[in-house]
């Protein structure tokens, strides 16, 4: 099948987008998975798949979900915390705190508890093993309009570099990556928006009217030789991926 048949690797946010076609790529390399999102993953659980209706909000449910996938396939060599929401979207001064509270938990404290599931199943078995961050170029700088998803995704690279400092002798390699635009519900979103929640819409509708995206093909590939590819590896945490067309 593949180099990569064998190897087991976990996604959050495997229902839709880029999650579930990272999911259905890595499937035909013959990788086994443990999917997780609120809704059905887009593989049903069977062969190959341990798949589970998870809110990685939820302390308990990820750690069962690790366990499964333990039960079922031992080490998981790759960990992709991919699961994110983009809401609330428009000026900080009209967000209602609890939706920032409830941004910040997906994106933000979904991650630490991903993340912290990873280290503790690696530290268990004396193990090599790669996490992945799904970030966003939104971490570098500020976007009017975004202040809960870049204040987030900032926090997401932070958070992997303090665990690749703390595990790196311990077997982990740590990124966290920005894919780059993926033409997902996510931008379907973005490109809805009124100039007045979001005034660089007009960039969004530019890149749709030009097919400027990054394919989920690409950034399957592209996460795949980070974590796999010795050729490829980063000294870097931080990570952006390339434009696909460039
Ligand atoms: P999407 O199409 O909206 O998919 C988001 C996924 O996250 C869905 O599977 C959703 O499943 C899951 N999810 C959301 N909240 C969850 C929760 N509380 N618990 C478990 N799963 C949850 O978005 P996407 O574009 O594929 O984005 C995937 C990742 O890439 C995100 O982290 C996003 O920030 C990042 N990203 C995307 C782009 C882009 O251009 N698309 C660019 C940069 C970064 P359920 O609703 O079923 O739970």
């Amino acid at each position: 099948m593949s180099e990569f048949e064998g190897r087991t690797a976990v996604i959050t946010g495997a229902s839709r987008g880029l999650g579930a076609a990272l999911a259905e790529d890595f499937s035909l390399r013959g990788m086994r998975l443990g999917l997780c999102s609120r809704s059905k993953p887009v593989l049903a659980d069977g062969e190959g798949v341990v798949a589970a209706r998870v809110d990685v909000r939820d302390e308990k449910a990820v750690a069962d979900f690790v366990r499964q996938v333990e039960a079922r396939f031992g080490k998981i060599d790759l960990w992709i915390n991919n699961a994110g929401v983009l809401d609330p979207i428009g000026p900080l001064r009209d967000l209602e705190l609890g939706a920032f509270r409830e941004h910040i938990d997906v994106n933000l404290s979904g991650v630490f508890i991903g993340t912290r599931a990873y280290v503790r199943h690696l530290r268990a078995r004396d193990g090599e093993g790669v996490l992945i961050n799904i970030s966003s170029g939104a971490a570098w700088h500020g976007y009017a309009g975004w202040s809960a998803y870049c204040a987030g995704k900032a926090g997401v690279d932070r958070l992997t570099e303090c665990v690749q400092l703390e595990e790196r002798d311990h077997g982990l390699r740590a990124y966290a990556v920005a894919p780059g635009v993926i033409d997902t519900a996510m931008q379907e979103r973005i490109r809805s928006c009124s100039p007045d929640l979001f005034p660089e819409v007009e960039r969004f509708l530019e890149m749709k009217r030009e097919g400027n995206f990054n394919t989920p093909a690409f950034v399957a590939r592209e996460l795949l030789a980070l974590a796999f590819d010795s050729k490829r590896r980063s000294d870097e945490v931080v990570v952006c991926l390339p434009d696909e067309k460039a």
